[in-house]
């Protein structure tokens, strides 16, 4: 199937879903993602900030980029003019840097916590108590350039299905814990990010709002495979 034809399927696929789709380019060529482009799609997923920023250069300015790769905080500058949804944020040391080069841009900038759900070692992320201990830290109340709008997490690389299904659930749990606790009055806190091309169905069953999906759309990465870089 044509990457165009690939897109509509997809959203004929979600359209009974709270689920939107992130058009996953990373080490894709900039012709992939006109055609995606021409199909409709305006939210794509790069994983490296220089990549992610040749492309926004070149491309449509209405696309919205989205980060989900492991972000070094002295990246953040590169993408700060334009990025549209930080998906991947591990540490306070992040958010702080964000925040520096949102109020620089004089924009802010929204992110989710990237959490940590998987059985692998190899998987960036927090963990559920280090999660917390963000939220609830005084140094995040200062970061008036950011906004937490949800979480977002990768399940185990496993033919496992029960396996990633009880490790969606635990996310869509502790999301709505979070929520409970710590966003009760904002309206902004309401992205779930989970799901990629082997699992999304899988995914969505469990309540995700934002599925990543790259090698259903683009074909197979000739590159290393993602969870390496
Ligand atoms: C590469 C990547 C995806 C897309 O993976 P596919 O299996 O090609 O759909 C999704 N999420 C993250 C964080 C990725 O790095």
């Amino acid at each position: 199937m044509s990457i165009a034809a690939q897109i509509a399927a997809i959203n004929k696929e979600l359209e009974n879903t709270k689920a939107t789709l992130v058009a996953v380019s990373k080490t894709k060529p900039n012709e992939d993602i006109w055609e995606a482009y021409e199909a409709g799609q305006r939210i794509f997923g790069e994983n490296m900030a220089q990549e992610m920023t040749e492309k926004h250069e070149a491309l449509p300015k209405d696309i919205k980029w989205h980060m989900i790769g492991h972000l070094q905080t002295n990246k953040v500058k590169y993408i700060a003019p334009y990025v549209s949804l930080i998906e991947s944020v591990d540490s306070l040391k992040l958010l702080q840097e964000i925040n520096k080069q949102a109020v620089k841009n004089k924009r802010v900038i929204d992110c989710l916590l990237q959490i940590y759900i998987a059985d692998e070692e190899t998987k960036f992320g927090l963990g559920f108590d280090e999660a917390i201990e963000i939220l609830r830290s005084e140094e995040l109340t200062q970061l008036t350039n950011l906004r937490i709008c949800g979480l977002m997490g990768i399940a185990t690389n496993t033919d496992n299905e029960k396996q990633i299904k009880e490790e969606y659930y635990e996310l869509k749990t502790f999301f709505d814990g979070v929520k409970l606790s710590y966003f009760r009055k904002d309206e902004h806190f309401n992205i779930l990010s989970m799901g990629m091309s082997a699992d999304y169905k899988i995914a969505i069953d469990q309540g995700s709002t934002l599925v990543r999906l790259g090698s259903t759309i683009f074909g197979k990465r000739v590159i290393k495979h993602w969870k390496n870089n």
